[in-house]
C-alpha cells in the first residue's frame, strides 16, 4: 500500500447523496479494495495511476479544514463517507475521522456514517454524545460468506464483525441500517441477509450494480462463479433488465418483514 500524506483546502463538499447536504471524506482511495468499487473515477481527479486499492492519500490537514468550514457553513447532515470509507484500516493509526466526528458533533451537525468496518466502535464515547436522530451509523453487508467477501472486499471486516457491530451499536440506542450494495444477482441473498440482522437496524437499504468496472467483475465471476458468467455478460449489455429482476426481489421482500426497505437505482 502506497500512503501518502496530504494537505487539502476543503473537506466538506456539498451532496444531493440520500437525502444529504454534505459529504466528507477523510482520504483518497480505500485499503478495503472492494472490486466493484466505483470511486475508482477519484483516480483521474487526484493523479493517481495506481491500482484502486493500492493507494491512500491521508488527508492529514482535514480536521483543521473542517474547524474553520462548520464556522462558516449552514449546520446540515454529513456523510462519512462517499468516495472512500472513513473507518479504513489506516484510521486505526492517523484517527481523522475520529477527530472530525468530534468537531461534528460539538458544532451540532448531523452524521451518517457508512462502513465496512467494525473500527468505528472505537470511537463509541463520541458517538454516545450525539443526539437521538442526529446520528445514524449503517455497514455494507452484500453477502454472508466470507468466501464472498474475501473475493470482493478483501480489506473490509468479516461479516460476523460488522454484524456484531451492529449489534453492539443497537444494544447503546444508536440507530443503525444495513445498505447492501451491490445487489450481486446470484451471489446476494437479500432474505438471508434480512434475517440475519432485522433485529438490529431501523432501514434496510439495497442498490443495484454499478457496471463502471465491468472488465473487474466479468473477471471474478469468471474465475470464482463459472455459472454465472453467461448471466453477467448479459447484465453488463442490458443492466435494465437486471434491475427490473431487483425490484422483484425487493417487493417479495416486503411482504415478510416489517423493517423498511429502500430501493436505489442509479
Ligand atoms: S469500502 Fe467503499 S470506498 Fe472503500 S473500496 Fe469499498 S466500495 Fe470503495
Amino acid at each position: 500500500m502506497k500512503i501518502k500524506e496530504v494537505e487539502c483546502k476543503s473537506v466538506l463538499s456539498d451532496t444531493k447523496l440520500y437525502g444529504l447536504d454534505y459529504s466528507l471524506n477523510p482520504y483518497t482511495g480505500c485499503g478495503h479494495s472492494c472490486a466493484y468499487c466505483y470511486a475508482v473515477f477519484m483516480k483521474k481527479f487526484t493523479g493517481h495511476e495506481e491500482d484502486w486499492g493500492s493507494f491512500v492519500d491521508v488527508k492529514v490537514n482535514a480536521p483543521e479544514v473542517l474547524d474553520k468550514e462548520v464556522r462558516k457553513k449552514e449546520k446540515g447532515s454529513v456523510l462519512l463517507s462517499s468516495v472512500t470509507d472513513a473507518y479504513q484500516p489506516l484510521e486505526e493509526e492517523y484517527e481523522i475521522t475520529r477527530e472530525i466526528l468530534e468537531i461534528l458533533q460539538e458544532n451540532g451537525f448531523n452524521v451518517s456514517i457508512l462502513t465496512k468496518n467494525d473500527l468505528v466502535l472505537r470511537d463509541m464515547d463520541i458517538l454516545k454524545r450525539f443526539d437521538h436522530g442526529s446520528l445514524s451509523i449503517g455497514f455494507t453487508i452484500n453477502f454472508l460468506s466470507e468466501g464472498d467477501r474475501k473475493l470482493w472486499e478483501p480489506g473490509a471486516s468479516k461479516i460476523d464483525e460488522r454484524i456484531e457491530a451492529l449489534r453492539r451499536l443497537e444494544e447503546e440506542g444508536i440507530p443503525t441500517y444495513v445498505h447492501v450494495g451491490p445487489w450481486l444477482e446470484g451471489i446476494t441473498n437479500l432474505e438471508k441477509i434480512l434475517n440475519r440482522v432485522e433485529d438490529y437496524v431501523y432501514d434496510f437499504q439495497v442498490e443495484n450494480l454499478n457496471t463502471k468496472r465491468k472488465q473487474v467483475i466479468k473477471r471474478i465471476i469468471r474465475k470464482n462463479y463459472p455459472g454465472l458468467e453467461e448471466r453477467y455478460k448479459k447484465i453488463m449489455k442490458n443492466p435494465k433488465k437486471h434491475n427490473r429482476r431487483l425490484e422483484g426481489e425487493i417487493e417479495k421482500l416486503r411482504k415478510n418483514t416489517e423493517v423498511p426497505l429502500q430501493l436505489y437505482i442509479d
